[in-house]
């Protein structure tokens, strides 16, 4: 696309977008003037869908009239609940509805999938993650290599940029894979990073893991809704996400599971348990003697969380509605175009943000980070009174990084013209 430096150019945009119309299905925060805000922050909470609140005035209407009974003679019975979740994942992360559950948060869920798949020995028990990953994902992964009786100064190795590189390349990442080898027990690495906004390259991952014996897990924060994913076709053995960023499901919402199908098909595999992955058949006979069901569903333990999976299932349902490849599609244009507009304002004066995130759009979604130098916060703070809400992440020593401002403009309800005024502002 042959972009143009002007406002018309981007009003031009905003009418050929098909996906316009999908802005008003959501409420777009406004400052103290009633003027709605420039909101690149769906990376971080995505925005309220319109349609949430018909969601869950239906399970309380539910829960008021019927109580307990609304389990089974619902409108939406609570007993199959997380199941009509179930088509819209699979087709948002590219598998089968077998492969997908939605159950608890995304921490949780980690560590529940590391208990199946992260089986060390002697031998094997590394655990390859990038560096510079989200906090979360390194305390789980430490706290598993400890579990299992091992060091994690030894057992997990951190995957660092090249000097003076922000992000990885994908030929340094599979050469570490076949350097670990038969030490390697799990890779675990971030969909797109939460910092950098780098998206790994991950079919050739997947593939470099299994080539050593290992498994290969994502965990896909900053992925699912943002990048169409084929998690079936790359033969990745496990992933899970959170809802609230990308996916608008709200502070604190559910999670999505994929368990690969030669995986969920083995009654064997180790894994914690309660009754809601017991086979449905026999759930509520109250036996002893677990039986996980068959797929991803065979991971869950407590009973399903209605509310927040109300608010999940309206969200969603957008996704499916707007397909992750038309979204992806206009994704690429926007923050295509703010690439364009920041790189323009740096020639016209220098600005003195650096965009980490890697150039080549097949390595990124949404997200630009900008290195900002020493004052960055407080230009942060300029944009935060300027009606701007971004991200502020403290500078990155391990990397040598100065602070970073993350935008992250989503296809869902962001404009061209909120891009183009963000750089307005940033100029300004
Ligand atoms: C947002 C995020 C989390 C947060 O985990 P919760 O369990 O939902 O609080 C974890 N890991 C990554 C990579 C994230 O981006």
């Amino acid at each position: 696309m042959n972009y143009q430096n002007t406002l018309s150019f981007a009003k031009e945009l905003d009418t050929q977008d098909t996906l316009a119309k999908y802005r008003n299905e959501f409420f777009i925060p406004k400052n103290k003037e009633g003027k709605e805000l420039i909101y690149f922050c769906g990376n971080s909470l995505g925005l309220q869908p319109k349609r949430v609140k018909e969601k869950i005035d239906q399970e309380l209407l539910d829960w008021a009239s019927l109580g307990v009974e609304a389990h089974f003679h619902g409108k939406n019975p609570w007993f199959s609940y997380h199941h009509f979740l179930t088509k819209e994942s699979a087709n948002l992360v590219g598998a089968k509805e077998s492969e997908v559950v939605v159950m608890n948060s995304l921490s949780v869920n980690l560590n529940l999938l590391m208990i199946s798949f992260y089986r060390p020995s002697a031998k094997r028990n590394k655990i390859l993650i990038e560096g510079g990953a989200f906090p979360s994902d390194y305390y789980a992964v430490e706290q598993q290599i400890k579990l299992h009786g091992y060091n994690p100064e030894h057992s997990l190795v951190e995957m660092l940029p090249r000097e003076g590189e922000y992000t990885l390349r994908t030929e340094d990442i599979l050469a570490k894979i076949k350097e670990l080898e038969d030490e390697l027990a799990l890779v675990m690495f971030g969909g797109v990073n939460y910092f950098t906004g780098q998206f790994f390259d991950l079919e050739a991952i997947t593939k470099a893991g299994h080539s050593v014996g290992a498994q290969v897990g994502f965990d896909l924060a900053h992925t699912a809704g943002n990048i169409p994913l084929k998690l079936h076709e790359w033969n990745v053995d496990f992933a899970t996400w959170c809802s609230y960023k990308y996916l608008n499901s709200g502070p604190g919402g559910t999670s999505g599971v994929f368990v690969h199908e030669r995986h969920g098909n083995n009654p064997n595999l180790p894994r914690l348990a309660g009754w809601w992955g017991n086979d449905e058949k026999t759930r509520f006979k109250m036996q002893k003697g677990f039986v996980p069901q068959v797929g991803a569903g065979g991971w869950q333990m407590s009973n399903a969380q209605i509310f927040p999976m109300a608010i999940h299932k309206a969200s969603i349902e957008l996704f499916d509605e707007a397909g992750i490849e038309n979204l992806r599609k206009k994704s690429l244009l926007l923050t295509g175009f703010l690439e364009y507009l920041i790189e323009e304002a740096n020639k016209e004066n220098d600005l003195g943000f650096k965009i980490i995130t890697p150039k080549n759009e097949t390595e990124r979604g949404c997200q630009l980070s900008l290195m900002t130098g020493t004052n960055g916060k407080q230009l942060f703070e300029k944009l935060t009174t300027n009606d701007v809400i971004a991200d502020w992440r403290e500078p990155n020593e391990a990397f040598g990084m100065g602070g970073v401002i993350r935008v992250a403009p989503t296809p869902m309800y962001n404009t061209f013209e909120e891009v183009y005024r963000f750089v307005q502002i940033l100029k300004s």
